[in-house]
């Protein structure tokens, strides 16, 4: 590592990513007259959009919402070509935002952040990066993402396998040809799901290795429709609006008020109905207690498993391909075609819940009860959600506490902002706030308002130090747990509750309390003089006991 003397270069802010929050959070602090280095992996900026190149990538949220609010200009002259941007659109509009806001100069790109230490004495931040260069600054914030550090099961012969492997969210630039290959695919989530009707069109054979059985809901996207689009843009502050204060950050779903059980059955058939034909994943938002009343999520489950069935010809694989967990307490797919493709001749499942996946020879992936030959391997088995990125830079305070010290038993975080112990560090959607559970773009510039909202008004008093204080953050992750309890997703095994990566702490990360009654919360903390947190100048902070 160079020395500090040699190489070090003082800003008032760090931020590490370049996706949808980096960009906005540069933006905003640039206009408040703040020195900021944007520090970024990639080689261009995007995020989730940059790294998720795999064939059939895209959002499952409607692209006039899944989308920055921030500049009337920008919402209004991006023209979304369909209802649900693939990868390519969305990676181009944010390659347009930073083109539009001048925000690459300040960005360093090929550049990944492997150290960040805070120093009392000085009141500040050192950030190292791999290349062994050096950062100072006063703040720094992790817009490191949610979804952004892969998970790759360790599966023994891997480097053995002569054929191409690929990583979903490590999906190389130029396009890959499957054709005329036997190509496996690892994993059935959201990513799988999107998938595999696309290589299925390519492959030879595709052999799909399923853990879980997923819930999908078809997407029905197609081309942008133009009158929805003027409608929306005509009132786009008050689309904003709704979403903002809505639970999920969506304004396109109204807020249910009634239980499935309090509804005849033709008229829930209905409802239900209504949701399967507009698509998407908003259908256990049908009623209000779908996620939190076992019956009532056991008729939901069973209208989805009835869908499912009757698009799978194969008996068999309907079987196979019915989930046997209650819906939506693992995230909820919407697919375009994925159960049509098990009715294609070239489309075989491969149950490796019964029988897992054992070894890998060089063209082969083995299971307990047989061999499958594959010329490529594609893993869809997502990530260490929430918590992994952040873990992976380690971050600490000189002589003090570091995050993994701090979270070696799971995740503890003050309304996902900030870690009590680690002073001047903000996240972007940490634990404990929505994120996940959200339209996330929503989330973020929620949260890199409430940030840059609190480093102005530092800044006007002449404070310097802001610590999340331990029984707040304490008082915060009790509520969290105690809203997740009350619903059916805290009881179920899934990577809101870190349950897909090995050795992780088991626990349920987001916050369901919704994206409105948040940022309520987060407004109220900031009016009552940043409640929870301590501001004070970095002389008060070394005079304090704590
Ligand atoms: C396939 C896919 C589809 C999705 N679809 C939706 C959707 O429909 N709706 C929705 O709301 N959300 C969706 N999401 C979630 C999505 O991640 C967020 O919506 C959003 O893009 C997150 O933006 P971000 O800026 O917080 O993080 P990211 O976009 O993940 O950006 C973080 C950046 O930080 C960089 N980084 C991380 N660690 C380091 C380091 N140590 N040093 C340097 N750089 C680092 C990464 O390279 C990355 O570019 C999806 C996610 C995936 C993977």
């Amino acid at each position: 590592m160079m020395s500090v003397e040699n190489n070090d270069q003082h800003y008032d802010v760090l931020v590490v990513g370049a996706g949808f929050a980096g960009l906005y959070l540069l933006h905003r602090l640039r206009a408040q007259g703040m020195r900021v280095k944007v520090f970024e992996a990639g080689d261009d900026v995007g995020g989730t959009w940059y790294w998720n190149r795999y064939p059939g990538a895209r959002c499952d949220v409607e692209s006039l919402e899944y989308s920055f609010s921030f500049s009337e200009e920008l919402q209004q002259e991006w023209k979304w070509s369909e209802r649900y941007a693939g990868q390519p659109e969305i990676l181009r509009y944010l390659q347009h935002v930073a083109d539009r806001f001048d925000l690459r100069r300040d960005v360093l790109f090929n550049t990944r952040v492997a150290r960040a230490r805070f120093s009392p004495a000085r009141n500040e931040w050192t950030v190292n990066t791999e290349a062994g260069e050096q950062y100072r600054a006063r703040y720094c914030v992790m817009a490191t993402g949610n979804l952004s550090k892969a998970s790759v099961p360790d599966i023994p012969g891997i480097e053995s396998f002569k054929g191409r492997w690929f990583h979903t969210s490590a999906w190389p630039k130029e396009p890959v040809d499957f054709t005329g290959l036997r190509v496996g695919v690892v994993g059935t989530g959201s990513t799988g799901i999107q998938l595999v009707p696309r290589v299925a069109e390519q492959a030879r054979h595709l052999y799909v290795f399923q853990r879980t059985a997923n819930y999908c809901i078809p997407l029905r996207n197609g081309p942008q429709d133009a009158g929805i689009e003027r409608d929306v843009k005509g009132r786009y502050a008050a689309v904003r609006k709704q979403a903002r204060e809505s639970p999920s950050g969506v304004a396109g779903f109204n807020v249910p008020t009634q239980s499935v059980l309090e509804v005849r059955p033709e008229e829930r058939e209905a409802a239900f109905e209504r949701r399967w034909n507009w698509g998407g994943i908003g259908l256990t938002r049908a009623f209000n207690d779908v996620l939190f009343n076992e019956e009532s999520n056991r008729i939901a489950s069973e209208y989805v498993k009835r869908k499912m069935r009757e698009v799978v010809k194969d008996p068999k694989v309907a079987d196979a391909l019915t989930p046997t967990y209650p819906i939506g307490t693992k995230r909820l797919c919407a697919d375009t075609g994925y159960f049509q493709a098990f009715n294609r001749d070239n489309v075989t499942l491969v149950d490796i819940r019964r029988s897992p996946i054992r070894a890998m020879g060089p063209h082969s992936v083995e299971t307990g009860e047989a061999t499958y030959e594959v010329d490529a391997l594609i893993f869809a088995t997502g990530f260490d959600a929430m918590t992994g990125t952040l873990l992976a830079i380690d971050i600490g305070v000189e002589n003090g506490p570091t995050l993994r010290s701090l979270w070696a038993d799971g995740p503890h975080a003050y309304l996902g902002l900030m870690v009590a112990g680690l002073p001047n560090l903000f996240m972007v959607t940490g634990p404990g706030s929505p994120s996940v559970l959200s339209n996330v773009v929503v989330s973020i510039e929620q949260h890199v308002e409430w940030i840059t909202n609190c480093l102005a008004h530092m800044q006007e008093r002449g404070l310097d130090h802001i610590e999340a204080l331990a029984d707040a953050q304490q008082t915060w992750g009790d509520h969290v747990n105690e809203v997740a309890g009350r619903s059916l997703l805290a009881k179920a095994s899934s990577w809101y509750t870190g349950a897909n990566i090995p050795g992780k702490p088991r626990g349920f990360i987001p916050y369901m309390g919704g994206v409105g009654a948040f940022r309520a919360h987060c407004d109220e903390v900031a009016r009552n003089g940043y409640q929870g947190f301590a501001l004070s100048t970095a002389r008060q902070a070394q005079g304090s006991p704590a």
